[in-house]
This record gives C-alpha cells, sequence and structure tokens, in this order.
C-alpha cells in the first residue's frame, strides 16, 4: 500500500483490518464461505456502520445482500497490509527482550520472517540459541540492503535506541516496531509504532480502580 496514495486512511482502521483479517481466517477455517458485514463486525468487535466504512476506504468489496466472500475479503486485506507473502523484519538488541521475541516461533504464520538479528556485542554468551543469524553492527546496512528489508523491530536500551533509528532510516528501512522507552524523532515517511507494556498496565490500572 503506498501511503503517499492514500493519506487520509485513519492508522486505527488499518489495525482494524488486522481484526477483521484474523476473523476472517477463522471462519475460513471453519469452511464458512460468506459472512454478512454485521457478523463480521460482531466477531470483530466493531459497529458494522464501521466496518463498512473502512472497507469503502480500499474499494466496495461486499456484494449487497450477500455480505463478503470470505476468501476473497481475506485475500485482499492480505495484500492490503502486504503480508500475502513473508516480509523480512531484522531485530536491533538481542538482550532479555530481543531473545524473547526472537525465540517466538508464530511470526511466520503472521507473514513475517526475521531475517537477522543485530547487537553491538553479538558474541556475548546468551541464555537461549536463536536460529536467526546474529550479526555485529558494522554487518547493518549490507543485510538490510541485500535483503531489501524495509521493517524493524528495535529492542535496544534507551539510549543507543535514536542513533540507531538513524542508521536504520539512512539505509532505507520505513517502518520501525520500537520498544524502546523513547520517542524517536523519524522522517515523515517513516512510520513508527511504540509498544510500551507499561503504559499498557497502567492504563488496565485505571480501569481496574474505577
Ligand atoms: P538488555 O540490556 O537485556 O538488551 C539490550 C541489548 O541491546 C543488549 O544485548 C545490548 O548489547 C544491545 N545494544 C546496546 N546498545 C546497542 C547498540 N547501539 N546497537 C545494537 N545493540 C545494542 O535490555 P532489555 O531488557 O532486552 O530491554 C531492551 C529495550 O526494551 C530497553 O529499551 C527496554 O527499556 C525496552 N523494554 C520495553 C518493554 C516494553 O514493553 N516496551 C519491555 C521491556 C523492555
Amino acid at each position: 500500500m503506498k501511503k503517499n496514495i492514500r493519506p487520509e486512511i485513519p492508522r486505527k482502521a488499518i489495525y482494524r483490518l488486522s481484526l477483521y483479517l484474523r476473523c476472517l481466517l477463522r471462519l475460513k477455517n471453519n469452511s464458512i464461505r460468506t459472512v454478512s458485514s454485521e457478523a463480521l463486525a460482531k466477531a470483530a468487535g466493531v459497529k458494522s456502520t464501521q466496518l463498512r466504512k473502512d472497507l469503502t476506504y480500499f474499494g466496495q468489496f461486499g456484494t449487497r445482500g450477500l455480505g463478503y466472500d470470505v476468501d476473497q475479503l481475506a485475500h485482499m486485506i492480505s495484500d492490503l497490509l502486504g503480508t500475502n507473502s513473508l516480509q523480512p523484519v531484522v531485530l536491533i538488541g538481542v538482550g532479555n527482550l530481543g531473545l524473547a521475541l526472537l525465540s517466538y516461533k508464530g511470526f511466520a504464520a503472521e507473514g513475517f520472517e526475521i531475517v537477522g538479528a543485530f547487537d553491538i556485542d553479538p558474541k556475548r554468551r546468551r541464555d537461549k540459541t536463536i536460529a536467526t543469524p546474529l550479526y555485529d553492527m558494522s554487518q547493518l546496512e549490507s543485510v538490510i540492503q541485500a535483503r531489501m528489508v524495509k521493517m524493524a523491530i528495535l529492542t535496544v536500551p534507551a539510549a543507543a535506541a535514536q542513533e540507531v533509528a538513524n542508521r536504520l532510516v539512512a539505509v532505507g528501512i520505513t517502518g520501525i516496531l520500537n520498544f524502546s522507552p523513547i520517542v524517536l524523532t523519524v522522517p515523515e515517511d517513516v512510520i513508527v509504532n511504540s509498544v510500551n507494556l507499561a503504559i499498557e498496565l497502567e492504563n488496565l490500572s485505571y480501569f481496574v480502580q474505577h
């Protein structure tokens, strides 16, 4: 998807596409071929008006009265999200968190392959052995270019995050999943999604108290 062609699509709508896709894949696994917008919206936990609005951002997919073709809609959404084929990803910072993420076997099933992990100290003894090749930071640019990688997972300490992000951007990374607890400064055409479990817990903490 070229974001410069469709700048008006809200980021939340893109997140909801991922929700719809998971529901559609469940329906597909249960051999269900068509689904009404009401049923799909309910399964995804959104209003059906929201679902229809989201899908019109990407063209009309429904057939009036018949609902959506499950297989076709799932395919179109995966296409839009770019997950129909395995997308290469790199991970930088193989410490506690990086190692845990690298040990997770489920990324390939979701359309992502971590093709390389990088650390300033790749030789340090680690608790787990990982299948992903572990490179020194000096190889960052060459591996990213050779594998035509566009996305990176950042799990370095906060103090190193901006400097590493600058290198990633300079070599052509346009999507960063940032676990470091700092706000990264990147050019406008680079998307940063930050994950902060402490903020999520804080949010839960508010709700369990009220
Ligand atoms: P860690 O110290 O165990 O691992 C950091 C790794 O980064 C180490 O292997 C280190 O050698 C490497 N590193 C340091 N500087 C580097 C550089 N310039 N280039 C490449 N590699 C470098 O830390 P951790 O516990 O794995 O945490 C990693 C990051 O994730 C921290 O920023 C931490 O605050 C954050 N974190 C976020 C969440 C969250 O919910 N978002 C949860 C836990 C940790």
